[in-house]
C-alpha cells in the first residue's frame, strides 16, 4: 500500500474505513455470487484490496488525486485485469445500468449522494445486490417494516425489488477523519427489477407529510373524490397514516390511482 498520507476531501465525503474487523464482516456478508464486484469510491484502496483478492473489481472514483494513486497501488491487479478503475463521477457515468454485466455494489458510500446511488442500484437490471455502508439513519429507513416510526417510500421502493438488512452498526471512530454520524453496513438482495418512476412519485406524495393522513397527502396530488371510491375499495381507513401500509397496499392503491 502506498503509504503517503493524503487530506480527506469533504466535497467528496471522504471517511476511509480504517477498522481491519469492519473490512473484513463486509467481505464475510458478500452475497455468494460469481458475478462481478462493483465498487462505488474505493478511495484509498482499504476496501478495494480485500476485494481483489475475492473476485474482478470495476471502480469508480472521482477524485483524480486518488485514481492516480490507485493506479500505483494497484498496478499488478490493473495489469492483469483484476481491476478496472474509472476515473469520473459515478453519477455521471451511470446511464440505465452501470456496467454492460450482472454485478454486486459492494461499497462505503460517500454519504452526500448515498440515497441517490441507492434509488440508482435499485432500478439499475444489472445490479443484482447492494452491500454498502451508509449514514445508519439512512440504513434504517431503507430496511424499515410497515408500522415502523421511520417506514417510508424508500422502505416501500426496497421491499419492491427484495429484502433488505443491517449487517453491521459502525461507530464513528472505524473511520478516519471520523464522520459526525453514527453509520452501518446494509445488504439488499434484488429478487425483481424496480417498480416504475411513476410508482415513486406516487410514494413521494404518499409520504410528504409523514404524520398526516395518507388521504391528504395524496390529495396534494390526486382527485380527492376519485381517492375516497378507492380507499373505500381496497378498505382502507380514511385516518390511516403513510407509514401504517404495507408494501402490497402501495401497489394496489398505485394501480387503482
Ligand atoms: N472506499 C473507501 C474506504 O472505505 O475507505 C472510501 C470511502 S469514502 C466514504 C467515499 C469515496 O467516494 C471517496 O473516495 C470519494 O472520493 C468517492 N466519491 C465521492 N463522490 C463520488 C462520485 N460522485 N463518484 C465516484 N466516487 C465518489
Amino acid at each position: 500500500m502506498n503509504s503517503e498520507r493524503v487530506e480527506a476531501k469533504k466535497k467528496f465525503g471522504q471517511n476511509f474505513l480504517k477498522d481491519e474487523s469492519v473490512l473484513r464482516k463486509i467481505v464475510e456478508a458478500m452475497p455468494n455470487s460469481d458475478r462481478k464486484i462493483v465498487e462505488i469510491g474505493p478511495g484509498l484502496g482499504d476496501l478495494t484490496k480485500f476485494l481483489v483478492n475475492v473476485k474482478s473489481v470495476e471502480a469508480f472514483e472521482v477524485d483524480t488525486d486518488l485514481c492516480k494513486r490507485l493506479n500505483v497501488t494497484f498496478k499488478d491487479e490493473i495489469a492483469t485485469k483484476r481491476l478496472r478503475i474509472n476515473c469520473g463521477d459515478v453519477l455521471e457515468a451511470w446511464q440505465s445500468t452501470l456496467i454492460d454485466e450482472p454485478y454486486d455494489l459492494v461499497a462505503n458510500l460517500p454519504y452526500y449522494i448515498a440515497t441517490n446511488i441507492i434509488l440508482k442500484a435499485l432500478a439499475d437490471p444489472m445490479c443484482k445486490s447492494l452491500l454498502v455502508m451508509v449514514q445508519r439513519e439512512v440504513a434504517l429507513k431503507f430496511a424499515a417494516h410497515t408500522g415502523d416510526k421511520v417506514f417510508s417510500g424508500l422502505s416501500v421502493i426496497t421491499q419492491s425489488v427484495g429484502t433488505a438488512s443491517i449487517v453491521i452498526d459502525v461507530p464513528p471512530s472505524a473511520f478516519d477523519p471520523m464522520p459526525k454520524v453514527d453509520s452501518a453496513v446494509m445488504l439488499i438482495e434484488k429478487q425483481r427489477d424496480r417498480s416504475d418512476k411513476a410508482f415513486e412519485e406516487m410514494l413521494k406524495t404518499a409520504f410528504s407529510q409523514p404524520r398526516k393522513t395518507l388521504l391528504k397527502n395524496l390529495s396534494s396530488r390526486y382527485d380527492k373524490q376519485r381517492l375516497l371510491e378507492i380507499f373505500e375499495e381496497l378498505n382502507l381507513s380514511m385516518t390511516i397514516r403513510p407509514h401504517q401500509l404495507d408494501t402490497t397496499d402501495y401497489h394496489q392503491l398505485y394501480k387503482k390511482i
